[in-house]
């Protein structure tokens, strides 16, 4: 059995981040960061347009009380006050430490961090490098990691929690390379797992993306929050779903339907393209489906609008979104320079995950639920989200939050000694979990099981919603769940063997879809990016709470918890 003071699953930017600050803290931790992926690899690579944070650079009026009220009125006041007010403070400070670090960001004229418009905040205070914000943030924190002794496994997959008695014991994990297995066991194990676009059919998200910490959390039996709240980017490209930045329409560029018009003045006259993401593309469904989208041959009535870039000139374009000018150009040929690209809304990010206090802490209603077991980054729910995240305020939730709780680790590690348990009765049973899947002799295979998933909740989970159809979605998700014993590996091997990964995913993919598919039936009223159909307004006096859903043999239960309004009381949301 293996060691460590500390195990943070994930090696995106908030496991880096935590690890990093635990070591700051206390150089002698003995800290080791687990990653499916190399740690480079992790989705926060792909962050692109920026990173938020009232430095004043080029609003010299912004300030951390601005940024605080943007992000709660964009969350449609869901989200907790108390850590909305931690986040916009303390983000200068980590922006300067990360440039201390070495982050290549974009500058201004005098040498300053530069700082564009985002959808949703009333400053420009969006710290980027270029549109590869994510990249120049993570290959820092990656390189520092070895910089400061932190142990790296990476292309370990863990299955397994280990949680006994409310107290955080360890994990199981899988060397993808040869099949092996091993428990770690730690003080202290700390989620860092990123988001679940995977279980959708069209997503900005890396195929990693499977939600398997929200899964494992869920399996040992406690709650997750807010689940139904899922972020449907404006502008996916059409048809793969990959992202197209929001930096794009921070830099200026246009929506317009299929007459040519900039509809967004119909449904957000004041902010227009730059209208927080749940707004904007809800206005792109309702468009596409009042026969005003575009098909690929040009003609009205198809499946996309077009961000039109085309008035920008080539200049703009090729300094300040190189790699989305690129993406559409090497995936669907088209030169944004002279041609509007081809978008629809995609499945992005989560607002909702692991409940957590301030410190990371698990926690329901301000109490502690486990012993040594803390999260950050886009699998927690801290919430400073609430309703919809603000684009540049998940890169930043990741630094700021990662940093809090990698100190509070460290603090809270002092009391701990390694926990007791049985460590082959876990081994046995991951072992025995991989065989049967090897042994079953089913018909279905897995990529078209996950397909039909996927189309399940995107057909009856996406950017509207309906009491119907959620409960029909429900059924023919049950029946998908059955099928899963019907599936069968064609690689008997251990060497690489991706079939087997993807088997456990699916099953991560299916808990968590389950989860999103009930909260969101549950929750009637439509605030933020849960859009309601049925019960079109907001209803504060009965759903102003977070959900919490747990996941039970006996299916799955919700209940609701206060949400912490100490600032800013809840209003009518316009733009
Ligand atoms: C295309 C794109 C562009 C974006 N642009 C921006 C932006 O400009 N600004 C912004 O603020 N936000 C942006 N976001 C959102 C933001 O990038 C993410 O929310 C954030 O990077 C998540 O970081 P994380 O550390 O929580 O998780 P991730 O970076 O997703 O890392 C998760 C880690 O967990 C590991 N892992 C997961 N499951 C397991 C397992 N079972 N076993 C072992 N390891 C596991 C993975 O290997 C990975 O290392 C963007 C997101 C996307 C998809």
């Amino acid at each position: 059995m293996l060691e460590h003071d500390v195990i943070i699953i994930g090696g995106g930017l908030a496991g880096c981040q935590a690890a990093l600050a635990i070591k700051k803290e206390n150089p002698h931790l003995d800290v080791a960061v687990v990653a499916k992926t190399h740690p480079i690899r992790s989705h926060s690579v792909a962050a692109q347009g920026g990173i938020a944070a009232s430095l004043q650079n080029v609003d010299s009026d912004d300030s951390w009380e601005a940024h605080a009220f943007d992000t709660v009125k964009g969350s449609d006041y869901l989200a907790d006050q108390d850590a909305v007010e931690i986040l916009t403070k303390e983000a200068p400070n980590v922006i300067i430490e990360l440039e201390h670090l070495g982050v290549l960001f974009s500058r201004l004229e005098d040498g300053r961090i530069a700082q564009r418009a985002f959808g949703g905040h009333s400053h420009k205070r969006a710290c980027y490098a270029a549109d590869k914000t994510g990249h120049a943030i993570l290959h820092e924190l990656v390189n520092n990691l070895r910089r400061n002794q932190v142990q790296i496994y990476d292309e370990w997959y863990v299955m397994q929690l280990i949680l006994e008695e409310n107290e955080a014991k360890g994990v199981v994990m899988y060397r993808i390379e040869d099949g092996h297995l091993e428990v770690v066991r730690a003080k202290v194990v700390m989620c860092a797992t990123g988001g679940y676009g995977r279980v959708f059919n069209t997503t900005s998200n890396d195929f990693a993306c499977t939600g398997d910490g929200l899964a494992m959390t869920a399996a040992s039996g406690l709650p997750l929050e807010d689940m139904e709240f899922v972020q449907f980017h404006p502008t996916g490209l059409y048809p793969i779903g990959v992202l197209i930045s929001e930096a794009v329409r921070g830099e200026g560029a246009y929506l317009r339907n299929s007459e040519g018009e900039r509809f967004m003045a119909r449904y957000a006259p004041n902010q227009m393209e730059l209208a927080p993401r749940d707004i904007t593309s809800r206005s792109i469904t309702l468009e596409i489906r009042a026969g005003r989208g575009i098909h690929p041959d040009g003609s009205a009535g198809g499946p996309f609008v077009h961000l039109d870039l085309t008035h920008m000139g080539k200049e703009t374009i090729m300094s300040r979104v190189p790699f989305c000018w690129e993406e559409a150009h090497r995936l669907i040929n088209i030169d944004a320079v002279i041609q509007p690209m081809p978008v629809r809304p995609t499945a992005h990010y989560c607002m909702g995950g692991i409940p957590v206090n301030t410190e990371g802490r698990v926690r329901v209603d301000g109490t502690s639920l486990t012993e040594g077991f803390f999260a950050a980054g886009e699998c927690a729910c801290v919430s400073v989200h609430g309703g919809n995240r603000l684009g540049s305020n998940s890169l930043l939730e990741c630094v700021v939050y990662g940093r809090i709780v990698g100190e509070a680790i460290a603090q809270y590690v002092k009391t701990r000694s390694y926990p007791q348990f049985d460590a082959q009765s876990y081994l046995t049973s991951a072992e025995q979990k991989i065989q049967s899947l090897r042994n079953q002799k089913g018909s279905i295979r897995i990529a078209a099981l996950r397909q039909q998933f996927q189309d399940c909740m995107s057909e009856h989970c996406g950017v509207f919603r309906s009491e119907s159809v959620m409960r029909e979605g429900l059924e023919r998700l049950q029946t998908l769940k059955d099928e899963y014993n019907n599936i069968y590996l064609d690689d008997q091997g251990t060497c690489w063997n991706t079939e087997l990964l993807e088997a456990l995913e699916l099953k991560n993919i299916m808990i968590v879809g389950e989860m999103i598919l009930t909260s969101a039936l549950n929750r009637q009223e439509s605030r933020g990016a849960h859009s309601r159909e049925d019960f079109p307004n907001r209803n504060d006096s009965q759903f102003l709470q977070h959900t919490l859903a747990y996941y039970t043999d006996g299916g799955i239960k919700i209940n609701y918890m206060p949400v912490v309004i100490n600032r800013f009381e809840p209003k009518e949301r316009k733009y």
